[in-house]
């Protein structure tokens, strides 16, 4: 190889370059980066749900050792514990061995919810020959997205007496599906026109549960009555208990490869359990010395509200036990923690390459990226980590030989988003974004790179170290 000019060599110190990981990956970490996709393509196809998400995350902890924690349990240097908030959300941990009220907690905020077609509480009727469930769309998504792909139904229905009881519908081979019909091309004129947030209306977002009518010439509605029927002799439930149910319509595809090289997976909600695996499996692998928590949450996709959402009060009061049950004080801790607030973002799609600044874009592959701030115009909305907290992270990824990146949602003027950051931060938690770069997000089938998922996971593994 020729020698590098004085100007190459000028260029090579100074200059900064996005890396693919792919491109520096040693044939060893390559396999790894492959291997660590295959538990996470399953995490992603045993949890669609909030709620699924959750029952796995524990049992996942419980096969590391972790026991359940609840308010006021003694803690000490060592304890692994998890803990479940209303089935929905769950925050693993492990107790340092560090002064927490010099060094504070490390904590990894990522959610488990993620968009979907809620079906509503009073939802079945038949009309035509076909029976439907009629539904309210959770989360921002592009509602003609949804139609003509199988769908399967996962939820939670509590029943007149009380009991409850969890359904899972669609996900095996030999499973129904269901379906939102779209009009045919050929009467499709009109529709075709219309803007695309009118394409499909909410109301037209019906899931067909049914077609055959119930064998008696003296019943009106018989093919609701043949659902009903079934739904009574299978799960014990009649009409009047979807009120106090809470379904799901989601993609019913399962997680999948995508390429000829196997670079990149296809799967539904990537956001955010693309952040939510790398957190709880870097929690359960990574031994420490820092009392660090994963925070697995529910609710970011409509705000991050209620009593499970990042806004609810039971995370920060779980905090303040652990503080608490290791004798320190809380305002000290909070004053010394830090936080991955763990969330996707876009990743640059050079096919709607007009909507992105190339260069403060995340590149696809080119690792886990980090967003200093979040909102919308004028950073509307954000919490903006501080270049200190910043050159701190970014020293604890060089020390690690993590790959990782900046991004930016998109061109300044022409949209944004937010995430749970500003929650912790609040709380007087040095916070910053860290997530997965994906494509299509929010669509029911949407797209990530295997080297992006596994730079996550060192990421969080630095965090903890
Ligand atoms: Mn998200
Ligand atoms: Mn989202």
């Amino acid at each position: 190889m020729a020698e590098k000019s004085k100007g190459q060599k000028l260029q090579e110190k100074l200059s900064y370059k996005k890396t693919n990981y792919f491109e520096v990956a040693s044939e060893q970490e390559r396999k790894e980066i492959f291997a660590y996709a295959e538990g996470y393509k399953a995490f992603l196809d045993a949890a669609k749900t909030e709620r699924e998400a959750c029952a796995v995350a524990v049992e996942a902890a419980k096969a590391k050792g972790f026991t359940e924690y609840s308010f006021g349990d003694a803690l000490k240097a060592g304890d692994k514990k998890y803990f479940v908030n209303r089935g929905k959300s769950v925050v693993i941990f492990r107790v340092g061995s560090k002064n927490p009220e010099e060094d504070g907690f490390r904590v990894i905020a990522s959610h488990i919810d993620a968009p979907r077609i809620d079906i509503k509480q009073n939802p079945l009727y038949e009309d035509s020959g076909m029976c439907f469930l009629k539904t309210h769309y959770y989360g921002g998504i592009k509602k003609y997205q949804w139609t003509a792909i199988p769908l399967a139904l996962h939820g939670a229905v509590v029943r007149k007496d009380g009991s409850k009881i969890e359904l899972s519908i669609g996900e095996k081979p030999s499973d129904p599906v269901f379906y939102i019909d779209d009009l045919l091309p050929h009467l499709g004129a009109d529709q075709m026109a219309a803007k695309a947030g009118k394409i499909i209306e909410g109301e037209q977002l019906n899931v067909v549960v049914g077609g055959l009518p119930y064998a008696d010439g003296e019943v009106s509605d018989k093919i609701k009555l043949t659902v009903l029927d079934y739904l009574g002799k299978k799960y014990g439930m009649c009409e009047e208990d979807f009120l106090s149910a809470e379904l799901s319509a989601v993609p019913a595809y399962p997680a999948r490869d995508v390429g000829f090289d196997r670079a990149l997976i296809g799967a539904y909600g990537h956001d955010d359990r693309v952040c939510a695996y790398p957190a709880m499996t870097a929690l359960l692998d990574g031994a420490t010395e820092h009392t660090v928590l994963a925070m697995l949450v529910d609710k970011e996709e409509i705000g991050s509200e209620g009593t499970t959402g990042m806004q609810s009060k039971v995370y920060e009061d779980l905090m303040e036990e652990i503080a608490i049950a290791l004798g320190a004080n809380f305002r000290k801790v909070r004053a010394a923690s830090k936080c991955l607030s763990s969330d996707v973002t876009a990743a640059y799609d050079p096919n709607f390459a007009g909507v992105y600044e190339k260069m403060n874009s995340a590149m696809l592959s080119c690792g886990t990226a980090m967003c200093k701030f979040t909102g919308a115009r004028g950073k509307s909305g954000s919490s903006d980590a501080s270049a200190e907290f910043v050159g701190e992270v970014r020293k604890m990824f060089e020390e690690s030989g993590v790959v990782w990146q900046t991004a930016e949602l998109g061109k300044v003027d022409i949209g944004g988003g937010g995430t749970v950051a500003k929650f912790l931060a609040n709380l007087n938690i040095d916070t910053v974004d860290l997530g997965v770069p994906v494509i299509s997000m929010h669509a029911p089938w949407e797209l990530i790179s295997k080297a992006d998922l596994y730079s996550n996971y060192k990421a969080f593994l630095a965090f903890m170290k």
